[in-house]
């Protein structure tokens, strides 16, 4: 299974990643997690990229697209993957559809959380505090969703035109989200 997971800042992605690539044996690749990673331990692309992401700004795509593609190239990712939060821009997108096609695969589905729009500030000043996340500010947050509707929002009319749009309801408990997600994907694979 190869599946995409969509959708705007604060709208769940992460956590519903983590539960949906479990439920289907596949792992959950987070580009927003392996920058994360390497800024904590301080790597030659962690530096590069740290001033980057505290503005809520997008890290440029040709290093975006060489980490996915790394990641995608290891042996546990053979059988199947969830991405989440990546493609963010069209260049991502083609760069996205050249892998697939150089290994001959394809997506099987992309998966759109779609959450109330004025939920979505408050869930993300809800987690600035759990989480105390450099990009978490009241501002960068805002910037964060102007990149996103720019940039990346249009993408899901593109993958909508392919036939491959799931969209589901992200609102309610994370259990709630995550039986709609299963079975949604389900009936669109059937
Ligand atoms: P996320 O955890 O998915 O919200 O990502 C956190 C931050 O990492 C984003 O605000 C960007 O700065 C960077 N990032 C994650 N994924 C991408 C991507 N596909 N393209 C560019 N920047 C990204």
């Amino acid at each position: 299974m190869r599946l995409l997971i969509m959708g705007a800042p604060g709208a769940g992605k992460g956590t519903q990643a983590v539960g949906i690539a479990e439920h289907y044996g596949i792992p959950a690749i987070s580009t927003g997690d392996i920058f994360r990673a390497n800024v904590r331990q301080g790597t030659e692309l962690g530096r590069r990229v740290s001033a980057i992401m505290a503005a809520g700004d997008y890290v440029p795509d040709e290093l975006t697209e060489r980490i996915v593609a790394d990641r995608l190239d290891r042996d546990d990712a053979a059988a199947g993957w969830l991405l989440d939060g990546f493609p963010r821009t069209l260049h991502q997108v083609e760069a996205l559809e050249k892998y697939l096609a150089d290994h001959s695969v394809g997506l099987d589905a992309v998966i759109c959380l779609d959450v109330d729009p004025e939920d979505l500030i408050v869930r993300l000043l809800g987690r600035a505090e759990v989480e105390g996340r450099a990009d978490d500010d009241e501002g960068t947050i805002r910037h964060r969703m102007d990149v996103y509707l720019e940039s990346t929002r249009p993408l899901l009319d593109a993958y909508e035109g392919r036939g491959l749009l799931v969209r589901v309801d992200g609102n309610g408990t994370v259990e709630e989200v995550g039986a709609r997600i299963v079975a949604a994907v389900d009936a669109f694979v059937a």
